[in-house]
């Protein structure tokens, strides 16, 4: 069989000494927020475990997230004053999903945040200052830097005598015995160095391999709306584990609802193809007050909804870039976490830019100036109206906050693009994340967690339910596949 190919490994001679353990209870594929998490649960539980990562370095997509997780009614809401609950969380993701949401799914989420939510912080994991964020109800985005959340998982794996960590090897393909309805998933085979080893899994194998937002291939042959969006996420996020679960016979879940997100910064604009990959610079200041024109300098949409509908009217916009625009007052909103909310420091890393007037600042972005200073007048007419009459908008975010003029110089502005940062669908799973087949029968051995999941976000996403599927999922994914292996 051929060895897969991957680039940055340039690291024969490190990956030639290292040792995998080819007996295992539990073998996690991906060294992202749900490998992490996976991993640990399934040690927690007694078993043995080996942690695959096919890049030299963990974290996956995980790592460039904004770091918002989705919580409801925690110690940090209550602190605030703000009243959210199980039921309210419930409502919003099947909501947001456009009424597709597996009900199964969201009840695990909904019965389990608040417990990963703790679990979390005692892993070491810091929480910053609850924000609102896109198709919540009320704010219950729980931000963290998404590398202090890493790092501190990764801390906890590298301590923990039960799980071996090994970075730059890529399981392939999984062994099975059985056909059909009788598949059962033995373990995987791995490439380290140019060898194939059989490595086996005795409670099962977890795919944790991320979604497929970098394979142009499988994007176009499932959402080909989204063949003009940008490619983000991990690099090495082409579909491995989808493609892995498929192979066995996996059904797959909301395939054709991939959607790009509005606001990932053109950091080397006016070049409209390359931004800075290794650091995704996803600001949403819409949230904060801020508005989002086209190169014409006319506002397209309403900012308050949701940033994946904001991305898909802003593909069909001139050359598919939009701007955010904003003033002072917002500027000075800006928070450290999440990371899109930090304003102040996307001006710093050069992305954001400053001037003394609109016209000025439409000058610096290439916009119809005449038309953005028009544009923004008309805006704050509507503010102090309390409604937008262009485009109804009431408020920052969904039904919550309000609308803010802007007039207050300096003004701030710069340019996005829509980028598929995730792909939310994939593999379906039962309550336990083992993966199903076409006729909803569990394919033995077999998990799934994070990403690569589908049924749970629907045609739609609530901010934060990513990262908090990751976690939540991860954790029983580990648990299940390990109480298999003590069977
Ligand atoms: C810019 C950006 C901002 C985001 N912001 C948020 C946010 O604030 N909140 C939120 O909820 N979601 C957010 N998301 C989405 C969220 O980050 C991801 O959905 C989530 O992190 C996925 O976690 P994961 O563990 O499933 O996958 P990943 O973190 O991508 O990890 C998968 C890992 O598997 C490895 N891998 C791939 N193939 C193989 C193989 N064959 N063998 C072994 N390893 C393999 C990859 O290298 C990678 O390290 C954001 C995404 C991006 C890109």
């Amino acid at each position: 069989m051929r060895r897969q190919e991957w680039p940055q490994q340039d690291d024969s001679n490190e990956r030639e000494s290292v040792n995998i353990p080819v007996q295992n209870d539990v073998v996690v594929l991906g060294g992202g927020l749900a490998g992490h998490c996976a991993a640990l649960a399934a040690a927690e539980h007694g078993a043995s475990v080996l942690l695959l990562e096919k890049t030299p370095n963990y974290g996956g997509s995980s790592v460039q997230a904004a770091g918002s997780f989705a919580f409801a009614r925690t110690d940090a809401q209550r602190e605030m004053g703000i009243e959210d609950s199980e039921e309210k969380l419930a409502e919003d993701l099947v909501s947001a999903s456009g009424n597709r949401a597996d009900p199964v799914l969201v009840g695990r989420y909904v019965e389990l945040q608040a417990d990963t939510y703790e679990w979390l912080k005692r892993q070491g994991v810091e929480f910053h200052k609850i924000a609102l964020s896109s198709n919540m109800s009320v704010p219950r985005t729980h931000p963290t830097n998404p590398r202090q959340l890493l790092d501190a998982l990764h801390a906890k794996v590298m301590n923990n005598a039960r799980i071996t960590y090994v970075p730059s090897v890529a399981a392939s393909r999984l062994l099975r015995t059985g056909h059909g309805s009788t598949v059962t998933v033995n373990g995987v085979l791995a490439y380290a160095a140019n060898d194939a080893i059989e490595v086996n899994a005795r409670g099962g194998v977890v795919l944790a391999a991320g979604g497929f937002s970098r394979n142009p291939q499988l994007i176009e042959r499932f959402s080909p709306q989204m063949a003009k969006a940008m490619p983000a996420g991990g690099a090495a996020n082409v579909g491995d584990g989808l493609l892995m679960g498929w192979s066995v016979g996996a059904d797959l879940l909301d395939m054709s609802f991939v959607n790009g997100t509005f606001g990932m910064g053109l950091t080397r604009y006016p070049d409209l193809h390359l931004y800075a990959e290794d650091e995704a610079l996803l600001r949403l200041a819409i949230y904060k007050g801020a508005i989002a024109v086209n190169l014409e300098g006319r506002r397209f949409a309403d900012e308050s909804m949701s940033y994946k509908t904001l991305g898909e009217i802003c593909l069909r916009q001139p050359k598919a870039i939009g701007f955010q625009i904003f003033d002072q007052k917002i500027m000075e909103l800006s928070e450290p976490a999440p990371n899109s909310h930090d304003l102040a420091d996307a001006y710093k890393k050069g992305l954001v830019r400053k001037a003394a007037s609109i016209s000025e600042l439409a000058g610096m972005l290439g916009i119809d100036a005449v038309e953005l200073e028009r544009t923004v007048a008309r805006y704050n007419e509507g503010v102090k109206k309390g409604k937008d009459d262009e485009f109804g908008r009431v408020a920052l975010s969904k039904s919550v906050g309000k609308m803010v003029a802007l007039d207050t110089a300096p003004y701030y502005g710069f340019p996005c693009a829509t980028a598929v940062l995730a792909t939310y669908c994939g593999l379906r799973v039962n309550a336990d994340m083992q993966v199903l087949n076409v006729y909803a029968e569990p394919i033995e051995g077999l998990y799934a967690a994070g990403e690569l999941v589908g049924g749970f976000h629907g045609a739609g996403y609530m901010s934060g339910t990513a990262l908090g599927k990751a976690a939540i999922f991860g954790r029983v994914a580990g648990r299940v596949s390990a109480e298999r292996a003590a069977r």
